[in-house]
């Protein structure tokens, strides 16, 4: 059987606008993860009268009930008693969680328990404590006339901890199949055009399931299965990879890696090669990008953020009568910023980032969207033309850093540039 959950968020100031609701998303994400269906996200204020009301549409719509925040211990933390009240459930008090409580207090916070923190030791009667290393209010779960309710803290940390320790087992233990998901990774194609390639096959998949999902400047597949055994889940995904790899060809740059420079540095750890930035309109975020990632020193070697005409000249070593004749947004501009790093740093590849990233056309002319990646390697130097359109100026820097990185790439992987 399906269960289709609802998650509401208990908080004013999520209604306030003042914070985010980003518990929601990461509950959202582990639920699908598991083959839960979410069909609604519910927000409410710190007020229990309209948290009850959200409990009785939630009961009747949904199998599971999710609640993140308002359990802590002051006045308007009031999930818990109304969840109780509206389930029929009696709150009990338990003296060994708030032993754990006083613990937490004085040996991670240091500081003795106010005593107002008596009722977050009391949990419903029947069903399941979660308790909670990083924090101090215990979650709880329960089941109640076929729907199954469980609480959690508000604050991030804890949530997602607690939800991981504890909530996420307690759902698997309510299905008897195992789900399990490939992440299938593209880069060069809209979400639209992707999946107007993969919509025939995609419209008459039930088990398992393609879903595309535009990330920042690529797209990722997801192939989800669900079988009685981890492993028959696995083999039913190999086929939908292999149909997308059919597809979309060498688009297609890895499966379960979080994104192109993961990919990059895997190539070049396997390869046994570095590499080196030179950017200019990117601003040094390919750099970030690939420094992000733990392990990136032993593959990246450095690089340049060359902003002024300037330092691509002094720095790089960029000849005067290529920025004189061309300009510093220009083909052989990026070709000879990208050998400037390779000379310089010693790596034996280097990418290379120029651009008119706008809002404004350059000092020269080159229209908005206009961008170069250079690419200087041991058998040449190569360069891919772009016009990426007027988009916002983080779109365009965003887009370009991983044009750099597909370009390493498919260089990598013996692809044309
Ligand atoms: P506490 O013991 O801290 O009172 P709690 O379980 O009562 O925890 P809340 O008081 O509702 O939780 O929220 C505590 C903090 O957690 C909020 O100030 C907010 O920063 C964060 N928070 C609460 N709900 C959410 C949410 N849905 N998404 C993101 N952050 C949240
Ligand atoms: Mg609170």
């Amino acid at each position: 059987m399906s269960h289709t959950a609802e998650i509401i968020a208990v908080g004013t100031e999520l209604l306030l606008g003042n914070i985010s609701n980003t518990n929601a998303q990461a509950i959202s994400q582990s639920l699908s993860a598991l083959g839960i269906n979410v069909f609604w996200h519910t927000v409410v204020g710190d007020n229990p009268q309209r948290l009850k009301e959200a409990l009785d549409i939630a009961r009747r719509r949904a199998d599971i009930i999710i609640t993140t925040g308002g359990l802590g211990p002051t006045y308007d933390d009031l999930t818990k008693q109304t969840i109780c009240e509206a389930f029929g459930q009696k709150l009990v008090f338990h003296p060994e969680i708030l032993e754990d409580i006083r613990t937490f207090y004085e040996t991670s916070l240091h500081v003795p328990m106010p005593e107002n923190n008596t009722q977050q030791a009391e949990l419903p009667e029947r069903g399941v404590i979660f308790d909670n290393p990083v924090g101090t209010a215990p979650g709880c779960a329960f089941e109640s006339g076929g729907v199954h309710v469980l609480m959690l803290p508000g604050p991030p940390h804890e949530m997602s901890t607690m939800l991981r320790r504890c909530a996420e087992p307690y759902l698997r233990s309510l299905s008897h199949e195992v789900i399990v998901s490939r992440d299938i990774m593209t880069f060069g194609m809209g979400e639209s055009s992707v999946e107007e390639l993969l919509r025939n096959q995609m419209t008459h998949m039930t088990n398992p399931t393609l879903a595309t999902y535009a990330k920042p400047f690529e797209v990722r597949l997801r192939a989800t299965a669900k079988a009685p055994t981890e492993e028959e889940a696995r083999a039913m995904l190999d086929p939908v990879e292999k149909m997308v790899r059919d597809t979309l060809g060498d688009l297609v740059y890895g499966v379960d890696v979080t994104g192109l420079p993961e990919a990059c540095l895997e190539l070049l750890r396997a390869r046994g090669l570095t590499l080196a930035t030179a950017e200019s309109c990117t601003g040094g975020m390919a750099a970030q990008r690939i420094t992000a990632i733990p392990g990136a020193s032993r593959v990246y070697r450095g690089g340049v953020v060359s902003y002024w005409t300037s330092v691509k000249g002094d720095v790089l070593q960029v000849p005067r009568e290529i920025l004189d004749t061309y300009g510093p947004v220009s083909e052989p501009c990026a070709r000879a910023m990208a050998e400037g790093a390779r000379r310089i740093t010693g790596a034996d590849i280097a990418v290379s980032v120029t651009g008119a990233a706008g809002p404004d056309p350059d000092e020269r002319g080159v229209p908005v969207g206009i961008v170069y990646i250079g690419l200087a390697a041991p058998e040449g130097t190569f360069c891919r033309s772009l016009d990426l359109g007027r988009r916002r100026r983080d779109r365009i820097q965003g887009l370009a850093a991983n044009h750099a990185f597909d370009v390493v790439r498919r260089y990598l992987s013996g692809l044309s540039i």
